[in-house]
């Protein structure tokens, strides 16, 4: 059974709100209006994004990785502000680079976010990745194993439908974002949580993508505004198989059961700056050898084979 969520009274169900991606403008073509909405709800929502994608251009000379960084952090910062999250953390990753690292750290953080935040609602990717990429892949299995140990929460993971892979064949074909096999053809009978945009928060999604010119501005290009503003009109979120082995007492059972925290608790609440958490070492050496993914090309585009990726400089 589907939950549909079109306005901040559907998503107050959602409590706090949890999600956790790989590149910034992640977090923003998949869960933008989730994310907009439960604010508007009063819930709290955080975002942890785990590299900084400075290597996400086709154009390295005029975008070295430190330069991209430092702006792509000011541009998720803007774009989560239009949505209004204030809770952002990074886990200073190296772009492209998650596959590699010790798996056994980056769970380990993780679980350390959730304790902290306490989250009713996590997102993050599915086994898939969405469009295939290492790194979102490997933040799907950090998060899934994180979750299972903390045991709180409901985890959902971002997917696709065969509506939307049907409806934008024709621009999948001639642009290619999603690797071989995708965009998954999730049942809507599968589809756990539906976020509908309505035109006005369409608005606000286009600008907090918009607020990312770094990696937005070519696609937006390619496709036209139009098509552009309305690929990713409904977010979609299936349940992730729940065989944690301990569910935690009073944890979210289930979608409908959730009464959210007393608003006078958020209140009080400090907020939380953008905080740099667990960071990993970055190489001085970009050119340092590299077996595994880079998420070159924006972010959200798929590394198409192991071929490929390794050819990436
Ligand atoms: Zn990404």
């Amino acid at each position: 059974m589907t939950t549909h969520i079109a306005d901040p009274g559907a998503a107050r169900a959602l409590g706090t709100v949890l999600g956790i991606w790989a590149h910034p403008d992640d977090e923003a073509y998949l869960s933008a209006g989730l994310m907009a909405l439960a604010r508007a709800a009063g819930n709290d929502v955080t975002c942890v994004t785990a590299t900084l994608g400075e290597r996400g251009t086709d154009d390295p000379v005029t975008w070295p990785p430190d330069r991209l960084a430092r702006t792509r952090r000011l541009e998720i910062e803007a774009s989560l502000g239009i949505l209004g999250v204030d809770d952002h953390r990074l886990l200073g990753y190296e772009d492209g680079t998650l596959s590699q690292q010790p798996a056994a750290t980056g769970i380990a953080t993780i679980a350390g976010i959730i304790e902290d935040v306490h989250p009713d609602t996590i997102v993050t990717f599915g086994p898939d990745g969405i469009t295939g990429h290492p790194d979102h892949r490997t933040i799907s299995a950090w998060t899934t194993a994180a979750w299972e140990r903390t045991g709180t929460g409901r985890l959902l993971y971002a997917t696709t439908t065969a509506a939307f892979a049907d409806e934008h064949a024709e621009l999948h074909d001639r642009i290619p974002v999603f690797g071989p096999g995708l965009p998954l053809r999730t049942r809507d009978a599968d589809v756990a949580v539906a976020v509908e945009l309505d035109d006005e928060l369409l608005d606000r999604k286009l600008a907090a993508l918009r607020a990312q010119a770094t990696q937005v501005q070519p696609l937006i290009a390619l496709m036209g505004e139009e098509v552009y503003r309305r690929w990713w009109r409904t977010e979609s979120f299936r349940a992730a198989p729940a065989h944690r082995p301990q569910p935690s007492p009073g944890g979210l059972g289930s979608f409908g059961g959730l009464v959210p925290r007393p608003a006078l608790l958020r209140a009080v609440a400090p907020r939380r700056d953008t905080a740099l958490i667990g960071a990993a070492p970055r190489r001085e050496d970009p050119t340092a050898t590299r077996d595994g993914g880079t998420s070159r090309g924006r972010s959200l585009r798929a590394a198409r084979s192991d071929d490929e990726v390794r050819r990436s400089p």
